[in-house]
Parts: C-alpha cells; structure tokens; sequence
C-alpha cells in the first residue's frame, strides 16, 4: 500500500483545513461545549457542512454524498478530529439514512432523506430494551398491523438523545413465528405521535443523553415500514456494521494522544513534567502503536469498502480494539491530571494550576466506560470476531 499523498490530496486536504478553519470557530466551539446550547448548535454545524455539500460522505451521490475518493474520506476525517470537530449526530446521517437509501422505497427516499441531509429532523434509536441488549432479538415491543397502521406497544431503552428527536427508527416484534430474528420489522415512528412517553436517564458523567422511550398503543402508518414485514433484522444487520466501524474514533484518539503529549510536557507546579517520567512516556508510547496498526486496520476496512464489499466483520475488530485505545488515553489523562481529576477546580484555579484539562479528562473518562458497552458490546464483538474471522 503506498501511503504518500498524491498532489491532488494535499491540494485537497489544504481546502478541508481552509473549510474548518473559515467556519469552526470559537464561537460555535463554546456553544457545543454549553449542554444547554448543544442541541442547537450541532444542527448548525451539520448545517454549515451540508451547504458545504460536506455532510453526507459516506452516501452514494445521487443521494448526496460528496463522490470522494477513499483517500479523501480517510483526509476529511483526519482534518475534522484534528480540528477538535465533533462527528456528526450518527442516528440520522450513518445510521437509518444509508438503511433508506439501500432498503427503502422511492417515497420513503424522497420523504426522509432531504430532511436528514439539512438536519431539519433529529432521528434516535429503537433497538435496545430491558430485556434484550446483546440478545437483540429477544426484543419485545410488538407492532400490530390494523388498517392501514401498526399499533405498537413496549418499551426501549438507552435511546441517545430521544429528547431532542423528530423520529425514532425502531425494531418491533411483528410475529412470533419461527426462529426470534424471523418475526422483526423495521419502522420508523414520529415521535409526536400520541401515546409516546420520553423518560430521561441521567449518567454518571452528570449529563442527560440517554432515555427511556414508552409506546402505549402507538399508531404508526404501515408506509412508514422499510421494506419487508419481517424482515428488519436484515436491515438492522447491515446498519450495525455502518455503527461498528464508525465508532471506532482513530481520528478523535489520535488528537486526543497530541493533546496528551503536549499537556504532560507541561512544567508541573508540583514537579517535573509528567512526559519526564519513563513509565507515564513508555504507556503514552505503547498506545500510539497500538493506535497506528488500527489505522491501517481502518483504511484496509475502507479500501475493501471502496471495491463495493461493505463494512464487513472486521468492523467488530475496529469497534474493539478502537474503544479499547479510547479507554487506555482516558486513563492516561486521568494520571496526567492526577487528584485535581477528582474536583470541581473551577475555570480559573484549574488554569492556575496547570491543570486546565483536569475537568475535560475527568467527564471523557466517565462517558468512554460506555464505549465498551454500546454499539454491541466488546465482548460479544470478541464473540463475532472468534466466529467469523477466526473461524472457531
Ligand atoms: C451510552 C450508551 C448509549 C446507548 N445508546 C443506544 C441507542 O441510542 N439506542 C439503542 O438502541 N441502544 C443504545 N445503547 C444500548 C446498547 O446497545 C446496549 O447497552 C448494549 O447492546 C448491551 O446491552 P445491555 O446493556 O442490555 O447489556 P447485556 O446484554 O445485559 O450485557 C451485560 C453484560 O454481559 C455481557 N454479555 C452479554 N451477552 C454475552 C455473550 N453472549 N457472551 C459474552 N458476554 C456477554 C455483555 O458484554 C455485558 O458485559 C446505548 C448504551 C450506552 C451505554
């Protein structure tokens, strides 16, 4: 594989980093910060990106992707985590978009589509329940056909952002015939409708992403189904791959280890610099290798991607080994901040202190003990990976 850039990708990269440059700013940075202000401001990031025509690079162009080659998805991903930008809202643009546009119908495409593009709604997730996580089609909530509508009933859990959410793209139960994964359909519900009930669970990071969602006789319209009745775990399937191998975050990790290393090179009040200190450069070191070998792990992903075999199982692999790496950096923050990590220091004694970022660390900790639970987790991925690559 020859990893140089060509001129054209430099060129490239160059009118990326103007993009970010011209349009992140700070003011937009400090209002992604504010949860108050969050919601706002990420549809207006989306925003800017799609009139950029920037939004969607993943999708197929006639949808409204951007046509770019693997190399200048590889460079636009680099520049965005480099620039410290958040990723998109994954529900809507990586998630049930590329189901629409590969699943469903020529009116589903025309309905959904544009509004995902320009951000105008906010979709969440409808999979997991109380009683099926790992075992997904164990799922219960039920979706009975009458009319021309479904009337859904159940419960599901760990919805991110349902609060903020236009729609919800569920699986619900349509038969209870044959193997459990048969009697699954795939339905995408307006969370206006009546009879939903939204019931937030706050995390241990002090921060409201994740709920619990009720449906009490919810009637959905049969044409809001994607392609077959019982078919949805199909789609779902090929949905998860999209989830797994875009979680893998080498790009926010590589950033993420630069800001690491230049804070422990820091004069500390209390001593040397952390960088000085063999054990804490020989953790840093081990990880950056780890972190090179998932990239090149990712851009194999991506250049079989390109010759049209889709994510395949080794987005398992990414998923593991990437939330892995983000966990192993959240710890090294961790120590690097050292006890000012477990108080609230203030903006202005924290910056005093040398230890700015002690806050940050603290919270990206908290939340990445997620990483390793959601989008399947890791274990199960160790399930897929013994099954599928290994072959046991
Ligand atoms: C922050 C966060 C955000 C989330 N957002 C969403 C969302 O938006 N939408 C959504 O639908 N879901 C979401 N989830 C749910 C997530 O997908 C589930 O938590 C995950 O699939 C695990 O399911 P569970 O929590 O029921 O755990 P369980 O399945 O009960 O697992 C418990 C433990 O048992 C282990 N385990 C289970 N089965 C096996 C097995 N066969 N072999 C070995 N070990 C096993 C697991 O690894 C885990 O350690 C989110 C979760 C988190 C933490």
């Amino acid at each position: 594989m020859d990893t140089n850039f060509s001129a054209e990708d430099l060129a490239f990269r160059q009118q990326v980093e103007q993009f970010y440059d011209d349009n992140f700013d700070d003011d937009l940075v400090s209002r992604l910060l504010d949860r108050r202000q969050f919601r706002d401001a990420i549809i207006e990031w989306q925003q800017r990106l799609f009139r950029q025509g920037w939004v969607a690079p993943g999708w197929p162009e006639e949808y409204g992707g951007t046509g770019w080659t693997l190399t200048q998805k590889f460079i636009f991903e680099d520049v965005r985590a480099s620039k410290g930008a958040p990723d998109v809202i994954p529900f809507g643009l990586i998630m049930v978009g590329p189901v629409i546009y590969t699943f469903g119908n020529d009116e589903q495409k025309e309905r959904f589509l544009p509004r995902i593009l320009n951000s105008e709604d906010w979709w969440c997730q409808g999979y997991s329940e109380p009683g099926a996580g790992s075992d997904l089609a164990a799922l219960q909530t039920k979706a009975e056909r009458d009319g021309d509508d479904y009337v859904v009933n159940g419960a599901k859990i760990w919805t991110t952002y349902a609060q903020y959410a236009d729609w919800i793209f569920c699986l619900v139960r349509t038969s209870n015939e044959g193997k459990k994964q048969e009697g699954i359909s795939f339905l995408l519900i307006d969370m206006k409708s009546p009879g939903i009930t939204v019931n937030p669970i706050p995390t241990i990071d002090g921060v409201h992403s994740l709920n619990e969602v009720q449906f009490d006789n919810v009637r959905v319209p049969a044409a809001n189904l994607i392609g077959e009745e019982n078919k949805g775990w199909t789609y779902a399937k090929a949905l998860l791959q999209h989830e797994r191998t875009s979680i893998a975050g080498v790009g926010d990790s590589k950033k993420k280890l630069a800001t690491i290393r230049e804070q422990a090179g820091r004069e500390q009040s209390n001593g040397a610099p952390m960088i000085e200190d063999p054990m804490f450069s020989a953790r840093l070191a081990g990880i950056e290798i780890d972190l090179m070998a998932l990239e090149y792990l990712e851009l194999r992903s991506l250049a079989s991607a390109a010759d049209g075999k889709g994510p395949g199982t080794e987005s398992s692999l990414l998923k593991l080994r990437g939330t892995e790496i983000r966990q192993a950096l959240d710890e090294l923050h961790m120590d690097l901040a050292g006890y000012y990590a477990g108080t609230e220091l203030g903006e202005q004694l924290a910056s005093e202190l040398g230890h700015d970022f002690a806050d940050r660390a603290r919270n990206s900790y908290m939340y990445g003990r997620a990483a390793t639970i959601f989008g399947g987790s890791n274990e199960v991925q160790r399930n897929i990976t013994a099954k599928y690559v290994l072959g046991l």
